[in-house]
């Protein structure tokens, strides 16, 4: 009698240490995906892009002009989940540099890439402040450089030499430009980058051939020139525009640049979020709220 109680305990605890298991692997399958996503948040007049690899690599690009960020991550990343690996500002500009300097006071960041090039305004000198107090790896953007991920890559396009330490009045020429490849898919990231800039890019003869391509200056007739469309061939044209802004973003003259070619726009469309398995892209329109 004895026995059978002992051999039915050791049953009953082998049965739970496989069921264990087996609820583990079920949590082990949900953290991982074959997905790529892409974020593009409605956060105003700004850009805010967020990033999640399939193995829950999380990428930051710019903050948008307000802490509306911060709900935006709060919706996309679990609660329990305080850290970004990677935030890059593309240029030390209010609608872009505003909602990190926020990020960087609330969530723990791994890496910041940026330009260095420097401004004159007190919410620069905080930029400064924040990234120092951060304890991240702080790293000057310059074209070549490569970001490594598990299973996919961000190359730097721009700016060609680091501008680390040069003073900018209006800093949108200084934009970093990135693109990043997830098999075959691939996404063109310009920040507020100007005619001029994507001039030299054609000029020096870099592949920016790609898939997505994210408008720079939110729209504005100073980029996305004709020639440069035609060189990034793009399926999609992700335009980050504020609804009613006082530029009167996005221009015309860049409509007509990428017409024939699908464009979102988050002013139209709220949060846009793209998916990419590595060969198929999917674009799902995410009303969060009422714009
Ligand atoms: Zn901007």
């Amino acid at each position: 009698m004895r026995k059978n109680i002992k051999n039915f305990i050791l049953g009953a605890l082998t049965f739970l240490f496989f069921l264990n298991i087996l609820a583990w692997s079920a949590v082990f399958n949900l953290s991982q995906s074959k997905f790529l996503e892409v974020n593009f948040f409605y956060i105003g007049q700004g850009d805010s892009i967020f990033i999640e690899t399939p193995n829950k690599e999380q990428i930051l690009i710019d903050g948008g002009p307000d802490s509306t960020i911060l709900e935006k991550l709060g919706k996309e990343m679990p609660f329990w989940d305080r850290s970004i690996d990677l935030v890059i500002l593309t240029h030390p500009e209010h609608d872009h540099m505003a909602g990190l300097i926020e990020v960087l006071k609330r969530y723990k960041v791994d890496n910041i890439l940026w330009t260095g090039v420097v401004r004159d305004t007190a919410e620069y000198r905080e930029w400064l402040e924040v990234i120092e107090n951060e304890g991240a790896e702080i790293k000057i953007a310059r074209a070549g450089q490569r970001i490594t991920l598990l299973n996919s890559n961000i190359d730097i396009f721009y700016p060609f030499e680091s501008l680390e330490g040069q003073e900018s009045k209006n800093s949108n020429n200084t934009s970093i430009v990135a693109r990043l490849v997830f098999g075959e898919n691939s996404f063109l990231f310009t920040g507020d980058a100007i005619k001029s800039v994507e001039r030299k890019l054609i000029k020096a003869e870099i592949n920016i051939d790609s898939d997505i391509l994210k408008a720079g200056h939110h729209g504005s007739k100073t980029s996305s020139a004709k020639e440069f469309i035609e060189a990034v061939s793009p399926e999609i044209v992700v335009i980050s525009v504020g609804k009613d802004n006082k530029f009167d973003h996005p221009h015309q003259e860049t409509l007509d640049n990428v017409s024939g070619i699908k464009v979102l726009r988050t002013d139209l469309m709220g949060d846009i979020k793209i998916i990419s398995d590595g060969i198929q892209l999917n674009y799902l329109q995410i009303f969060r709220q009422v714009l």
